[in-house]
């Protein structure tokens, strides 16, 4: 049987050698001149290829589609993407928070195993191939592409990406022919990316924050996201990875309020005592000064004019009720979210084809012989590996159930 696979990427690619090996006929079909160009850029150039946790634990880092994934990430793991790898010659190294990379820290490294593999199964690889269409009839599915060509076969596999980062090819095609085989389509949104903020915080930018937590909120009040660790300002708002962590479960609400706490270790009461103790060691310093133990520069003129406490104020001129709005705020610095930054800047797209529209093994429930394979599906996870683990685990998914239909 003849498989068409539309998208080069960790998931088209995957998907493509495993049915190959299985014994199919498979054409991969990618618009630009080589695989993985949106690999070539994950984890800073290093490729953070998946998150070395046992599946239980790994899908509570999925955002959308855990329910969903976890037929397909029990059946293929972190463990079998590592161990994919490692038999197909990749030296690997696990960093901090299960972060499993190539030992070259060279993304080139995984991009040149998948196309190794791909030749050794015998995957027919068509570079520069855009598709522009794809249909099915009796003859089966046909895919037209930009150079006037047609591929027919008996299976079509859409893995074509979301719409993140575009330039590296992932334009969100894959969105037009499922609606086109009468699929309903989430709409994507980007996630993983800074929060832009209404408040000018250009006066911070490049300053970055450990040991915080980043809390969103909506217009009623509900607490959307709280997320722990290390933070970054930027020209525009909040980055670094707890506002990107927080960008994935605010990026379909509106009237957003984010709240920084910048000391989470230590209670209102707890704060108020340390001000109380600072304060009274330097009672003749400005307290802009004598806020420097507290908080790094430029950080102390921001939360003090947030108070609306003078900087210049000497300490021992400092009501109670001013000393309680600085502790007030160095517990929530407030800010309103603008929005999410665009898919240009996004990490990964939230949304695509309806997860009610697919099999446990992402074929279609629509028409037969379709499936679909990583990003353009409606799931995302957070940063660490999870998003390309789970292209890989949806596109092993995918072979194994065609494979299986054929008997293989
Ligand atoms: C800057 C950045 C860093 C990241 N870092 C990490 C990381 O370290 N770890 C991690 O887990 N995730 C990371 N991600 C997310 C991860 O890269 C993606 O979720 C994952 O690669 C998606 O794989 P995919 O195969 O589904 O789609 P893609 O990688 O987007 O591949 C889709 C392919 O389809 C091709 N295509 C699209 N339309 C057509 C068409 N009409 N015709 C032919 N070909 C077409 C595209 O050119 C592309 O090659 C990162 C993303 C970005 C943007």
């Amino acid at each position: 049987m003849s498989v068409t696979v539309i998208g080069g990427g960790a998931a088209g690619c995957l998907a493509a050698i495993l049915l190959a090996r299985g014994g199919e006929s498979v054409t991969l079909l990618e618009k630009n001149a080589r695989i993985g160009r949106k690999i070539y850029i994950t984890g800073k150039g290093r490729c953070n290829l998946t998150a070395d946790y046992p599946p239980q634990e790994f899908l509570g880092k999925v955002v959308r589609g855990e329910k969903f994934l976890r037929s397909a990430v029990y059946g293929f793991s972190p463990e079998d993407t590592k161990e994919f790898f490692n038999a197909a010659g990749v030296e690997l190294i696990t960093e901090r928070g299960g972060r499993v990379f190539p030992a070259t820290q060279k993304s080139t490294t995984v991009i040149d195993a998948l196309s190794r593999e791909m030749d050794l199964a015998g995957v027919n690889f068509v570079a520069g191939a855009e598709v522009l269409s794809a249909t099915v009839d009796e003859g089966g599915f046909s895919v037209k592409t930009a150079d006037g060509r047609e591929y027919v076969s008996d299976r079509l596999v859409v893995a074509t990406g979301g719409k993140s980062y575009p330039s590296t090819g992932s334009t969100g095609d894959g969105y037009r022919f499922a609606e086109g085989f009468g699929h309903t389509v989430v709409k994507p949104v980007p996630s993983l990316a800074q929060l832009i903020t209404v408040e000018d915080v250009v006066a911070l930018k490049g300053l970055s924050l450990k040991n915080v937590t980043l809390s969103a909120y909506a217009p009623d009040g509900k607490r959307l996201a709280s997320e722990f660790g290390e933070m970054l300002f930027t020209d525009k708002g909040l980055s670094g990875p707890v506002a990107l962590s927080v960008s994935a479960r605010v990026n379909r609400a509106s009237g957003v309020k984010l709240s920084l706490d910048l000391k989470p270790a230590l209670s209102r009461e707890k704060l108020d005592a340390r001000v109380l103790r600072d304060f009274s060691e330097r009672p003749n310093a400005d307290i802009q000064n004598a806020m420097r133990a507290l908080l790094p520069a430029r950080l102390d003129a921001f939360v003090l004019k947030k108070a609306g406490v003078s900087p210049s104020k000497k300490v021992n001129s400092v009501t109670k009720d001013e000393r309680g709005r600085i502790v007030d705020t160095l517990k929530g610095l407030s800010f309103t979210l603008h929005s999410v930054a665009p898919f240009e800047e996004a990490v990964v797209t939230s949304g695509g084809v309806t997860l009610a529209e697919l099999t446990p093994a992402c074929g279609s429930r629509l028409c037969d012989g379709l499936y679909f394979a990583g990003e353009v599906i409606d799931a995302d996870a957070l940063t660490g590996g999870y998003n390309m683990q789970i292209a890989f685990s949806t596109a092993a998914a995918v072979a194994r159930d065609i494979l299986k239909k054929e008997g293989r």
